[in-house]
């Protein structure tokens, strides 16, 4: 039985944007949100295509904004928001999106759309100087250099909700913060160099997902539903295959690297199967300070919603008396050759790590729709990275087009893998 907060009544009142409220952190957010209706207030939802579901959203949370991406259900929406009585006002397409996430109203911005789709209005919070809470981590993927000067400049509080870089920046050295809000936001995404806080190393663990000890040799008859059953997390089907392929963890580390403002060759994965341990911070000194936890984004989400305070999650206490032992492994660079591929696509920069998340995105889609085998997945990323020539792209509308040209070819790709009927 969760319990209602009883220390919230003397914080102000924060109202909260979710981008991508149907899908798995979207669900989780209104989870956290409903345990404290004091201290937060929700302006607006969104959702692509599942219409039913944020039409029930709308009922049980009558936010003054709805968000339909996808226009083909939006008449019935409209027509049953009418029916019930709702006041709620529906908006339509990426102008919709933009709105909700930068609307004066709005002082916290859940970003938590899949995908590159998720860029424009997460960038329209940024720009808007919002706390976004970034769970949509392609978008610094895409665009990790235009994202963190659009931070900087905007004075935007940037807060992860990835469980892992939420963990490292729980380890982090603790912002000071004795003065303003605007100082807290100042220090929460300007940490300096990790050298210059006394740090060696930063410790990124990954389960190892549901293969790591599958014969290599049985990857080609993976079904989508069997990748998608992750032993820890539940999560969406997307992230779910990239944690399958081990994507997941390299696009984490590259998330990581404009987080924190380290270099690649700073960050060590671990695989950690137990996934109670969320990620470390190693000091020079020899101190490694973990950030421990039920595999549950609402700790996360919580953790980010109140920050700089706390507040319940809903999530139970570790149960350390049933815990069978933490272990840790090296990550197998030849069970998941994502992992070395990330890691090369953060030291080159540029257009590298654009088409790697865009083409990712698309053989993930095939493989989810069973038009390509799990293993031609890192295929058809590899033979993207090798044919689109290196670019160092200056604005939006050009890593745009790097993107839209990766997903054309990653399509010509998985074209050429899809099974011959029997
Ligand atoms: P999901 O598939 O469950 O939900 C995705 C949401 O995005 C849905 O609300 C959907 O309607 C919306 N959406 C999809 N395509 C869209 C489009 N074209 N335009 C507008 N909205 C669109 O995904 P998820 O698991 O909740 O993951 C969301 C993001 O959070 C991803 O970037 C993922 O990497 C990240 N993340 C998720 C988890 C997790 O536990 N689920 C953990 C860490 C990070
Ligand atoms: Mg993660």
């Amino acid at each position: 039985m969760i319990k209602q907060d009883q220390s919230s009544a003397s914080s102000e009142t924060q109202t909260v944007s979710i981008l991508g409220s149907t899908g798995s952190i979207g669900q989780s957010t209104l989870e956290v949100l409903s345990l404290h209706p004091q201290q937060f207030n929700l302006f607006a939802l969104s959702a692509n295509t599942r219409a039913d579901l944020l039409l029930s959203q709308c009922e049980k949370w009558q936010p003054d904004y709805a968000v339909l991406r996808n226009p083909e259900q939006a008449e019935w929406l409209e027509r049953s928001l009418l029916e019930k009585g709702l006041t709620t006002t529906l908006l339509h397409g990426s102008e919709g999106l933009d709105f909700i996430a930068s609307h004066e109203q709005v002082d916290i911005v859940m970003a938590s759309i899949v995908g590159s789709a998720g860029l424009r209005s997460t960038l329209a919070a940024v720009d808007a100087g919002k706390k976004v809470l970034l769970a949509n981590k392609e978008s610094l993927v895409m665009a990790g250099a235009l994202f963190m000067r659009a931070v900087k400049k905007s004075g935007a509080v940037l807060l992860p909700i990835d469980s892992e870089h939420n963990a490292i920046f729980q380890c982090m050295p603790t912002p000071d913060l004795n003065g303003s809000s605007a100082l807290c936001a100042e220090s929460a995404n300007s940490l300096g160099s990790i050298k210059a806080n006394g740090i060696r190393k930063i410790l990124l663990t990954g389960s190892g997902g549901p293969f790591r000890t599958l014969p290599i040799e049985s990857f080609s008859t993976i079904t989508p539903d069997q990748a998608c059953a992750h032993p820890n997390w539940s999560m969406g089907r997307k992230i779910s295959v990239d944690s399958a392929t081990m994507m997941n963890k390299g696009l984490e580390l590259i998330e990581a690297c404009w987080l924190f403002n380290c270099s690649s060759s700073d960050i060590d994965i671990v695989v950690h199967p137990q996934s109670v341990i969320h990620s470390m911070v190693e000091y020079l000194d020899g101190s490694v300070l973990a950030q421990m936890g039920h595999p549950d984004m609402r700790t996360p989400i919580a953790h980010a919603l109140a920050w700089p305070e706390r507040v319940e999650s809903g999530v139970e206490s570790l149960n350390w008396t049933q815990m069978n032992g933490l272990t840790f492994e090296a990550p197998d660079n030849q069970r998941f050759p994502a992992l070395k591929m990330a890691r090369q696509a953060a030291e080159a920069g540029g257009s590298v790590p654009i088409v790697l998340n865009a083409a990712n995105e698309i053989a993930v889609d095939a493989f989810l729709n069973e038009l390509i085998p799990f293993t031609a997945i890192i295929d058809v990323v590899q033979q993207c990275l090798e044919k689109i020539p290196f670019e160092e792209p200056m604005t939006l509308d050009a890593i745009e087009a790097i993107d839209f040209q990766a997903r054309e070819l990653a399509k010509d790709c998985c074209q050429a893998f899809q099974k011959v009927p029997s």
